[in-house]
């Protein structure tokens, strides 16, 4: 017989847990699905020298600090991962690990979560999937031409493998920027934005994103101007590791190129540059395709939301993959209050 729950949550990282204490917290029945045999979500698989962008006790969830890391103002990945099986055990929260979610249908007052382990019934449903299984590479002439390596953020560990190689690093954004200057000393790098990099002031780092994203959502719910938001500030936090390349030299960027030739890349005025790798730092799409079956995919092939409830499937609350399910629900600290509001209107959709 297939079990049936209150409430499936999709995905156990930072954002499936947050949904998980909220649940807890208000008494709802629920279980929390996980692809990964482990805890940590997508920390488990970032590139070596990744730092947080904002020190601990900015990047905490629900009811528990983070601990700061002994010597580090700005954790590594692995002390986020540590951090986030320490909660999981913490609030004993109702993990699967190793569980694939292959689709979502609507099956009279349930949904139906058909997985790789059987399958359930719910009565809501918390996407909180993220993103890095879905990496975005821009579609650029002559992409299947180069005849070298071509890899994303997420394939990338660290700089000894490309160690005097020619590497160019496509993107303006923090994965660029820091990759970029994670290979500055040892490769011969490019670095290509598609915009001149803004960087964020020295004397700022991650909180003020958080600061940003939240005045922008009360601007724009109180009807008065947006105010920008995080895109205002910059694209850049200027980490450690970024500010001694850029101060040093490292990272002069050049403008995007036209295509990629067999070699290397050319720009739009003829002049080229060989390469033995290009390593696109050019974001990622929601992982959503668990709900294509339920026809609510809208622009950008996002799911059209009211804060993080599916405004066509209203059983249905996605969390975590940025502001439009939130503002800053994409970081530590953002996705606490988002899943603190669905948790609260699950609960009313279930009395
Ligand atoms: P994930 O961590 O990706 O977790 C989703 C989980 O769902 C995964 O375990 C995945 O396996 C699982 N899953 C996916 N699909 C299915 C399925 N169909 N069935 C079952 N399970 C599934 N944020 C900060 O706060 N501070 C920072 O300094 C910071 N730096 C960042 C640097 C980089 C390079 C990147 C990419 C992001 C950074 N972020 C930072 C943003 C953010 O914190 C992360 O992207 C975060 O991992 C998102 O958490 P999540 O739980 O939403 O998704």
């Amino acid at each position: 017989m297939t079990p049936s729950t209150d409430v499936v949550v999709i995905g156990g990282g930072q954002s499936g847990l947050a949904a998980g204490y909220h649940l807890r917290r208000l008494g709802i029945e629920h279980v929390i699905l996980d692809a990964k045999a482990a805890p940590g979500g997508a920390w488990q698989h970032t590139w070596e020298s990744l730092h947080l962008f904002s020190p601990a006790q900015y990047s905490s969830l629900p009811g528990r600090l983070m601990p700061a890391q002994p010597g580090q103002v700005y954790p590594d990945a692995g002390h986020v991962v540590a951090y986030l099986a320490d909660y999981e055990k913490r609030y004993s929260l109702p993990m699967q690990h190793g569980v694939w979610v292959e689709s979502v249908h609507r099956d009279g007052a349930y949904l139906r979560v058909e997985t790789d382990g059987g399958n359930w019934r719910a009565r809501a449903v918390v996407s909180a999937t993220g993103t890095w299984t879905r990496p975005f590479i821009p579609a650029v002439a002559g992409r299947h031409e180069f005849t070298g390596r071509q890899l994303h953020t997420v394939q990338y560990r660290e700089p000894t493998e490309f160690a005097g190689q020619r590497v160019i690093v496509v993107g303006g954004g923090n994965s660029g920027a820091q990759i970029a200057a994670d290979l500055a000393p040892t490769a011969d790098l490019t670095w290509v934005t598609p915009r001149p990099p803004r960087y964020l002031a020295d004397d700022i780092d991650g909180r003020a994103l958080f600061d940003a994203a939240t005045a922008r959502r009360r601007a724009l719910d109180a009807g008065r101007a947006d105010t920008g938001g995080v895109a205002s500030l910059g694209d850049i936090v200027t980490v450690p590791p970024v500010r001694a390349a850029r101060d040093a030299g490292l990272l002069a960027a050049k403008p995007m190129f036209s295509r990629l030739t067999t070699t290397g890349v050319q720009w739009v005025d003829g002049a080229r540059a060989e390469a033995d790798a290009i390593i696109w730092c050019t974001g990622f799409r929601p992982a959503l395709a668990p709900f294509a079956g339920l026809r609510l995919r809208g622009a950008r092939g996002h799911i059209a939301t009211d804060g993080t409830r599916a405004v066509d499937e209203p059983r249905l609350h996605l969390l975590g993959y940025g502001d439009w399910t939130g503002p800053a629900s994409a970081t530590l600290i953002g996705v606490g209050r988002p899943a603190r509001d669905a948790a609260r209107q699950i609960t009313e959709l279930l009395h």
